[in-house]
Parts: C-alpha cells; sequence; structure tokens
C-alpha cells in the first residue's frame, strides 16, 4: 500500500510538473510572431505577451492548422482576432478550416467589391458561426493591456474609393491589409502582397522596423531602395514555397536586401521562422 501511494504520489507530481511546463511555455509574458511554414503562401500566428491570439492570413491550404497547434496550448481554441491581408487563394484558403475549427472573436479584411471563389465559400462558413468579415483602413488600431499594439498602414479609405468598381481586374495586392505589430521598442511590418508604389507611401508612417514580411513573397514589384532607406529592417522574412512556379523571391528583391545588408530568413530554406521579443530585445529561431 505504501508503495502504491509512493508511485501515486510520484506521478502527481510528475504531471504538475508537466503542467507548469506546458503552462510557461505559452505564458511567458512575451510576444510571438511565427512565420508559418506553409509553402506558396503566408499565414502569420501571434500571440501577445498577455496571450491574445492573432492570425493574419491563412496560406494555401490546411497546414496552418499545424502551425496553430504547435504554438497555441491545447486548451485555448480561440482567436481573438483573423485577418485576411487580401481574398487570394494562397493567403485565404486555409483560413476555412481555421474558421471550422477555431472559435474566432473577429473576422477583418481589405473592402473589396468582388468576392473570389474562396471569399465566397470562407462568407458562408463565418456566417455559419455567426460571424461576418468586417474591414480595416488606415488608422485603425488593437491594442491589449500589456502594451501590444496592431495599427492599420493600409489600405487607406481613399484607395478603397478608387477602386473601379466595374473593373474585372481588380488589383486586390494593391489593396492588401497591412499592419505594423509594435510591442515597447520593437517593431515588425507585415505587408501581405502589395507592391513598392504601396510600400513607398506607407514607409514613412511605419518609420524604422525590426522585422520585415517581405511584401508579395519577395516578387520583383514588391519593394523600392527608397522603402528600405526609409524603414531600415534588420531582418527580412520571406514566406515562400519550394521551386514555386512564379520564381519567388525574385533575384531582384533579393539583390535589393543584400545591398541594404538586410539578414535574410526564408520558409523555403529556413522553415517555419519564430520571432520573440519582451519588447526591448528580439530573438529568431528558425526550424531548419
Ligand atoms: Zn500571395
Amino acid at each position: 500500500m505504501k508503495k502504491l501511494i509512493l508511485t501515486f504520489s510520484g506521478a502527481s507530481i510528475g504531471l504538475v510538473i508537466l503542467i507548469f511546463f506546458v503552462f510557461s511555455r505559452f505564458n511567458d509574458a512575451r510576444l510571438h510572431i511565427v512565420i508559418c511554414d506553409v509553402g506558396q503562401g503566408d499565414a502569420i500566428f501571434i500571440r501577445t505577451a498577455s496571450q491574445t491570439d492573432i492570425l493574419i492570413d491563412g496560406g494555401p491550404d490546411k497546414k496552418v492548422l499545424d502551425c496553430l497547434s504547435r504554438h497555441m496550448p491545447f486548451w485555448d481554441r480561440t482567436l481573438d482576432l483573423v485577418i485576411m491581408t487580401h481574398p487570394d487563394a494562397d493567403h485565404s484558403t486555409g483560413l476555412v478550416d481555421v474558421v471550422k475549427r477555431y472559435k474566432v472573436n473577429s473576422f477583418y479584411t481589405e473592402e473589396v467589391p468582388g468576392r473570389t471563389q474562396i471569399f465566397k465559400l470562407l462568407e458562408t462558413v463565418l456566417a455559419e458561426q455567426k460571424l461576418s468579415a468586417k474591414f480595416l483602413y488606415t488608422g485603425d488600431k488593437f491594442n491589449d493591456q500589456n502594451g501590444f499594439s496592431m495599427i492599420t498602414l493600409w489600405p487607406s479609405t481613399e484607395a478603397i474609393e478608387s477602386v473601379d468598381q466595374n473593373s474585372t481586374n481588380l488589383r486586390l495586392n494593391e489593396l492588401s491589409v497591412i499592419v505594423l505589430v509594435s510591442y515597447g521598442d520593437f517593431r515588425a511590418l507585415l505587408t501581405g502582397d502589395a507592391g513598392s508604389a504601396v510600400m513607398d507611401q506607407i514607409a514613412g508612417q511605419a518609420g524604422s522596423i525590426n522585422i520585415l514580411k517581405v511584401p508579395h513573397h519577395g516578387s520583383k514589384t514588391g519593394m523600392s531602395d527608397e522603402f528600405l532607406n526609409l524603414t531600415d529592417p534588420e531582418i527580412a522574412v520571406i514566406s515562400v514555397g519550394t521551386k514555386n512556379r512564379y520564381g519567388h523571391p525574385s533575384p531582384f528583391s533579393l539583390g535589393l536586401l543584400e545591398k541594404h545588408r538586410i539578414k535574410v530568413l526564408r520558409t523555403d530554406l529556413d522553415g517555419e521562422i519564430e520571432i520573440i521579443s519582451d519588447g526591448l530585445r528580439y530573438s529568431v529561431k528558425a526550424e531548419k
């Protein structure tokens, strides 16, 4: 009997240590930004120091679910905020499964007059969860109680109003939601698939940043010298699929980043990339 009690106490202590370990892993009072490795597309998970869970884009398929399950504790099935930067399939398809599997408190995207097929499907799935997509415009801001803020830099209401409602060739990329994430002294700029004309317009508002999520998977039309001079990032992260058919990232963009002496991390070469900050310093972990 004594031996049985001792064994039981040993198991209980082990369980308490395990729970403590799991709890502290997901509640370390730091900001985590994870560039999920979803192949050719974008999915970025943010867990703030006060455990606000945010997903920006869902990638081209269900791979985003693996990323979420690795970076959220198993007891947490709620995403406080989901942002779809724009409704192209490589950013939005995975969100269908996310909305089905997680409780989503708010869903935001760019305001576009037309609907892609995948956006129509998403709206149906959102409606089943009694949710509808709301729109973000320059200046919209999210804060949480621990000093985290995320400000929308794009699209402006003027850019939305100037869209030709009857155009069959809507430039969804150019209306991508762009957000600046701030925590203490740390800054990260998340850019969707916007092009360099847009990036030049928002560079002044963004100011100096630590991390740049390179626009449009490193396409040759995403960045300019002027943009990199104004934002001066230390690390550029490219979310891109191995041997993708678009030739992303372009030699032009890689050359520009090299010229500005910016360290480059790529999901096709480095796997999942996680940036962790306490508001003063930050560290970067790559899977491979
Ligand atoms: Zn894309």
